[in-house]
Parts: C-alpha cells; structure tokens; sequence
C-alpha cells in the first residue's frame, strides 16, 4: 500500500485532465500558430484551456499566458516587471526568492509568528517613488497560511504567487487588487509542464524568452498543447467541485490534526492561529528530527515532506519556519502534511497510526530526543 501525503509538491493526475491530454497527444497534433484545419484544432484546444483557467480564477481569458509552470511565471513576473525596488515576504517560494536574487533591489518583510504578514508591514516597507512592484504569495506551500493582498497606492505592481492557491481556496481575480498571478496545473491535478501567468490588460511586461508572438508576444515558443488541454480540464473540474472538494478536504484535515495533537505528547500545528489553505498542516513533533520521522514514514508506505532542504549533505531548516520564529531544531522537528483528492478518511487514519508508531519508536530510540517536560 502506498499512501500519498505530499500534494502541495505535486498531485496525481486528474481523470479529466488525463483524457484531454491522451486525446491532445494522440489526434491533435498541429502547431497552433498554422492556418490549415489541424493547425486550427490545436489552437482551438488552447483557446478553450485558457477560457476553463479564466473561469476558474474569475478573470478575462486573454489575460491568462502559459508558461511551463509556477517557476516560469513567477520568473517573468518578478524579472519581467519594470526596474526600481520590490517589496516581498521572507516566506515566498524559492521562485520568487531567487528571481528577486537575480534581480536585486528588494526588500522581504517578516511573517508574525502564525505565519500571517501584516498588509501594514508591507505597506511600511514600499519607498515612495522607488517601489515599482510588491509581490506577495497567496497561499504558502508549507503552512498553508493564507495571506491579505492589499491594495497598493497607484503605480505600483501586485504579484502574488497563487500556486498553493488556485484550486484550494475561490480565487477570483477581478475582486482581488493583483495585477501579475502565477500558477501551475501540477499542483491541482493537472499536468507538470503547464503553468499561467495571469497578466492585468495594461500591465506592461517585458519578455524572459524571444522568437515568436505567441501569447501576446510575452512567451516566445510552440505551445505544450497536451499539457495545455490538461491544465484546462482540471481547471474545469475545480471550476465545478472546488467548494465540495475542499470541505472534504478541510474535514480530513481536521480528523488529522485533531487525532495526532490528541495521540501524540508535544505536537503543535505552525500556523495554526491564521487562516489557511484547507490540505495543508504543518506539525511540530517536540524533539524529533522530521527527517528520520519522514524516512520512517516512508518506509511504512507513507509519503510526506519536511520543509528542510537538503543542500550538500547538510539539512537546513525551514527559511518559512524560522522566519516565523521558530528554532532551528523546531523547525527541522516539523514535518508537513498536504492532502488532496485521492486521499479519504481511512488513509489519513492509517497515517496517524503509522505517525503514532514511528514517534513512539524514534522517542524510544534517543533518550536526547525525549519530549520535554514542560
Ligand atoms: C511548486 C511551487 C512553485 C513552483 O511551481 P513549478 O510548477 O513546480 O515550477 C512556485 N511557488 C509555490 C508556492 C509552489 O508551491
């Protein structure tokens, strides 16, 4: 048995999405910018995917760009935007963080300490006549906190990257002050290879990739057009079962927490004071290393993630969760949890009790790691 707990890293493949792109493959296979009759069905695959996108984020289809994913858009944004300085958030996606790297000029604000920025922290950090674009994640990939995006004083871009976003929570564009929003379908049941950078009409952005006019002339290339047809579709079931989807989801979700902050001494959940994405929990488990507690897990058939990346040998803790004031050693005992569609109540029962055995033996194991006492 395998049980898959790692859907804000990637989810499975829709059966929507999968029919689209086997029928995108298999039968339609002109180039989109050709005139004949084939050529006019491929593009009529991406005409529809873009209106499926555009349903579901509540916004005009020819404002919808396909990219390859959620690092190409956010990299077109951020690098993509005019020069002068940004304000951003110490928590935001590597895509974010290493575009601003490249790009230089910025300032990240601090989250508090349940994850949240305050829309005043971002406000207080913008340099009047400087300032040119703020960009601020929606949904954060490993706690699941979902940010306030604020209104700006004019002449100043909104970006937000909305992959953990867009398929969780309603997003509709029209009503939110953004003018640049990244997503990727392969954290939403579609394919990995499409992504969408929605672009404000009037938004002046500078292209990363040249050659042809393709989508509006801000990404130059043939279009993935099976991948296409496979972002649409799953944008189409969302546009449908978002609402029930993610009760289900937020029911499990709380069965999961409830049993393991129950079951388990010294867990806590890190965020759990702000609002969040409805399949995403992030657990503190007092004195553990998340990753041997992760590896366990694995072995036992489980698969989940810790936000620690390894670079080198060495795990470095969460940048998300030491930014909201955890320790290092708190951070590197967090592990996060993110469910999604195929999962349901007995899966996440089989977890707890999988979590349950492997802090038990992990504890029994190190007499340093032993909860403390307070
Ligand atoms: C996964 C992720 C990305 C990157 O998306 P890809 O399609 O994998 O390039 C960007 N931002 C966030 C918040 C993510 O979770």
């Amino acid at each position: 048995m395998s049980f898959y707990f790692d859907n804000n890293a990637s989810t499975p493949v829709g059966p929507e999405a999968l029919q689209a792109m086997e029928r995108a493959l298999a039968e339609v296979y002109g180039n989109p910018s050709s005139i004949h009759a084939q050529g006019q069905r491929a593009r009529r695959i991406v005409e529809t995917a873009r209106e499926q996108v555009a349903a579901l984020l509540g916004c005009p289809p020819k404002t919808i760009v396909f990219t390859s994913g959620g690092t190409e858009s956010d990299n077109l944004a951020i690098l993509g935007a005019p020069p002068g300085h940004v304000v951003s958030t110490a928590i935001e996606h590597p895509a974010v963080l290493e575009a601003l790297r490249v790009r230089g000029n910025y300032t990240l604000v601090q989250p508090g300490p349940n994850g949240a920025v305050e829309p005043g922290a971002i406000l207080a950090a913008i340099r009047p006549g400087e300032t040119v674009m703020v960009s601020i994640m929606h949904a954060n990939n490993e706690t699941g906190v979902v940010q306030e995006l604020p209104e700006l004083p004019p002449g100043i871009l909104l970006h937000s990257d909305g992959v953990q976003a867009a398929g969780k929570i309603p997003v509709r564009l029209s009503e939110l002050p953004v003018d640049l929003y990244s997503l990727t379908g392969h954290k939403f049941a579609g394919p990995k290879g499409a992504g969408v950078l929605y672009v404000r009409e009037g938004v002046e952005l500078h292209p990363r990739q040249f050659g042809g006019r393709h989508e509006r002339g801000l990404r130059a290339g043939t279009e993935n057009v099976p991948a296409i047809a496979g972002i649409g579709a799953a944008a189409e079931w969302l546009t449908q079962n978002l609402s029930a989807e993610s009760a289900r989801v937020a029911a499990l979700r709380g069965r999961l927490e409830a049993a393991i902050l129950a079951r388990i001494p010294g867990t806590s959940v890190n965020g759990a004071g702000a609002p969040r994405t409805p399949n995403t929990t992030n657990i503190q488990f007092a004195g553990l290393e998340g990753e041997a507690l992760l590896i366990s897990l694995d072995l036992a058939g489980f698969a989940v993630s810790s936000g620690a990346a390894c670079s080198s040998g060495a795990v470095t803790p969460s940048h998300v969760l030491t930014a909201m004031g955890l320790s290092k050693e708190q951070a590197k005992s967090s592990l996060r949890f993110s469910l999604g569609r195929t999962n349901n109540e007995s899966d996440v029962d089989a977890l707890v009790d999988a979590v349950e055995r492997a802090v038990a033996r992990l504890r029994n194991l190190s007499p340093f790691h032993a909860v403390p006492s307070s």
